[in-house]
């Protein structure tokens, strides 16, 4: 189990961990890792390039994502976000282009899945107990539900993309949590290849992000889990070639009580956790950014409109559905077409 205070997310979910197979005189690639975003970090390489210490690059992704928590996490008292979402209204806050580029990315995805997807969406995963206030073992009273839901609405958000300014309209409370991390995956593969590495696994709590191949000139290969909680055993291997993947799912950040599972995924269309409660959603996606905004997204829309959707944009997409003791697979035809 991993901390939850620690990171901008609410859980240590792998469910998608790499896959080190292949013999004994292969070369095997060399690991760098840490802690970051209340999960575990990792770059898989081969041969680093002449004059970049592991120790150096390891200090080096640090600073990266440092960067990023210092802005989008709402799990720190001073980052940006956390900041924003205790201002008065109508406080006015200068972001990044890289702010600015990931609320691009998740007001797009609000606006495409009508809001199923929703970063304002912070007071209700506060309530239901995985935000930075704590957890809960039973659900929150309906009356506090009711306050949180009346604070949302990423229509209310006034977000101006020109100018690069984010007012606080009063009450409302961003949680970049679905996204963030994917944005942090593909800020550190920048990173690496401005430092010449051409080839290497970059891996943030199970969001991924390929670049090159393998040491051994094999593609970078990822296990997929299975939606089981408490398990960790794999569905299936992929292989892919400079892509991202991002896994979500209502399997393993979740409190039960009184015989249902709640998980940490809100359906802002009725304020309360997806009612699904064994599936998992790979995404594939040249930008982690969008896989992870996308896994979250088609989580909550669920296993049939979420697939309908994927299929209706020709996204690579594999949905893993617990039926009893069997794990139902549905993979888009852009999944099948790239792994089948
Ligand atoms: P992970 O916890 O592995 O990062 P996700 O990427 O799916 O999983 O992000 C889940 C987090 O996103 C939740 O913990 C919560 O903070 C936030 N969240 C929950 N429901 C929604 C939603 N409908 N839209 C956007 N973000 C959400
Ligand atoms: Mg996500």
């Amino acid at each position: 189990p991993t901390s939850r205070r620690a990171g901008l997310v609410a859980l240590g979910a792998l469910a998608a961990a790499p896959w080190l197979g292949g013999c004994a005189r292969t070369p095997e690639p060399r690991v760098i890792q840490g802690r970051t975003m209340g999960t575990t970090w990792a770059v898989r390489a081969g041969e680093l390039p002449r004059g970049l210490g592991a120790d150096t690059l390891r200090a080096e992704v640090e600073a990266v994502l440092d960067d990023v928590n210092a802005e989008m996490s709402t799990f720190r008292d001073d980052s940006l976000i956390t900041r924003f979402n205790r201002a008065p209204p109508g406080t006015v806050f200068a972001v990044s282009p890289h702010l600015a580029a990931v609320l691009d990315v998740a007001l797009a995805m609000a606006a495409d899945s009508r809001g199923a997807y929703d970063v304002t969406v912070g007071p209700l995963v506060n309530v239901w107990g995985f935000g930075p206030e704590g957890r809960r073992s039973e659900p929150p009273p309906a009356a506090a539900v009711e306050a949180a839901r009346a604070r949302m609405g990423w229509q209310r958000l006034r977000f101006d993309a020109a100018a690069r300014t984010l007012t606080q309209d009063g009450g409302i409370y961003l949680d970049l949590s679905s996204i963030a991390k994917g944005h942090a995956v593909d800020r550190v593969a920048e990173h690496l290849r401005a430092r010449g590495l051409r080839d290497a696994l970059v891996d943030i709590g199970g969001d991924m992000r390929a670049l090159g191949q393998r040491p051994d000139g094999q593609r970078w290969r990822i296990a997929i889990e299975r939606p089981l909680p408490g398990t960790r055993e794999i569905h299936t291997v992929i292989g892919p070639a400079d892509m991202a993947l991002a896994t979500s799912g209502s399997y393993r950040n979740f409190f039960a009580s009184r015989g249902r599972a709640y998980s940490h995924i809100i359906d802002p269309r009725t304020s309360a956790p997806v009612r699904h409660e064994h599936i998992s959603v790979s995404v594939l996606h040249p930008l982690c950014v969008h896989a992870d905004a996308l896994a979250t997204a088609l989580t909550v829309l669920g296993p049939d409109e979420g697939l309908a959707f994927a299929v209706a944009r020709d996204l690579p997409v594999l949905i893993l559905l617990r039926d009893g003791e069997r794990i139902v697979t549905r993979a888009s035809p852009a999944f099948s077409r790239l792994f089948g």
